[in-house]
């Protein structure tokens, strides 16, 4: 069976719906038909300092929203990276074969290393994305299911796999973006130029563990714009914009379907039909992960047993890597 591979850090006590509508979806849906892997990758959690107690907290709750969402772990692997030490030891591997140049052009560091300042962005930041390449590559992944956000990022890791493959041989699977069109991009609802993201303004979120008063209230203060008419146009009509896109991505109906149901309507009407797709969406995937949460127990076996699974892999590529680059196995 082919195989799929994705991760995301918990960086955040919530997933946000950009998480859960442009990859978290997909990967419920991949299972039927892939051999899927799936990590909380807390070694990436690292680049932007987090307490310790609040970076434990959150590696669970991020696994718990996995599985309350659909993934399932008896089909899937599901583990945390820093259980699996071959990421971090292929990274070194992929960092030596990594231009300074062509890292120093992720647009990504260039955004969170301008938001941390000079003196807040480690080393860390700045090669998180050949980190990234060995979360994939170690896995001989085909597919990548991310969001658009994550496009440059996965550019880099098939163009890391096809210098491995052309200097020693072929030895990884040049991985492919999955990036579906429609949901790829959720905006930020205070700020609908910018992203999504669990590193932004908690007023631009909506985040899966929030309550429904809350979630309720961020949908209602979301920036539009001094017109009235409800049209779909991303480029002078942002906040309006996302809106119809969150609706449309929940609800399956179209944009060109919800444009005519809202022709003659107001913003305030279209904040509340888009409320009541995302609640309806969020509330049951959130009671799960409470449930989850009470049994730590149950939840930390789960991520041990992927863990063990997904290392026979791991270790089986970072072998075939490192005898191929000329180090010599212990004896
Ligand atoms: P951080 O701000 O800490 O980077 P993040 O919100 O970007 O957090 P990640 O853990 O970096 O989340 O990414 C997890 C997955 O969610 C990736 O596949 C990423 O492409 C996707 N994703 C993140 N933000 C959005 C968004 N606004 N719209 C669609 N997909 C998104
Ligand atoms: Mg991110």
């Amino acid at each position: 069976q082919p195989r799929v591979f994705s991760a995301m850090q918990p960086t955040a006590d919530s997933l946000h719906l950009g998480n859960y509508l442009g990859a978290l979806r997909q990967w419920v849906a991949l299972q039927e038909d892939y051999d899927a892997i799936y990590a909380v990758v807390d070694l990436h959690a690292l680049t932007v300092a987090p307490d310790p107690e609040a970076l434990r907290r959150r590696s669970r709750i991020t696994a718990a929203q996995y599985l309350a969402a659909g993934v399932d772990p008896e089909r899937s692997m599901l583990f945390l990276q820093s259980h699996v030490p071959e990421h971090a030891e292929l990274a070194w591997v992929l960092g030596c074969l990594t231009g300074f140049g062509e890292a120093s052009r992720m647009t990504q560091f260039k955004d969170k290393s301008a938001k941390q300042g000079a003196e807040g962005t480690t080393v860390g930041l700045f090669t998180y994305p050949v980190l990234m390449a060995a979360d994939i590559l170690l896995y001989d992944a085909q597919l990548v299911p991310v969001g658009e956000d994550q496009r440059q990022h996965l550019e880099l890791s098939r163009n890391l796999a096809q210098r491995l493959n052309s200097r020693f041989g072929d030895i990884v699977t040049v991985p492919e973006p999955y990036i579906v069109k429609d949901t790829a991009k959720i905006q930020d609802l205070a700020e609908p130029t910018a992203k999504m993201s669990k590193s932004g303004n908690p007023s631009g979120l909506i985040e899966l563990m929030d309550t429904d008063k809350v979630i309720a209230k961020r949908i209602k203060s979301a920036v539009t714009d001094a017109e009235t008419e409800i049209r779909y146009d991303r480029e002078n009509k942002p906040g309006v914009s996302n809106l119809l896109a969150i609706h449309s991505a929940i609800s399956g109906t179209s944009i060109a379907e919800l444009e005519a149901e809202f022709s003659d309507k107001m913003y305030g009407h279209l904040k509340v039909a888009v409320a009541e797709v995302v609640l309806d969406a969020v509330a049951p995937i959130r009671e799960r992960v409470t449930d989850l949460m009470a049994h730590p127990g149950e939840l930390d076996e789960i991520l041990a047993e992927g863990a063990r699974r997904a290392r026979v892999i791991a270790g089986e590529t970072l072998a075939r890597v490192y005898d191929a680059v000329g180090l010599i196995p212990a004896g």
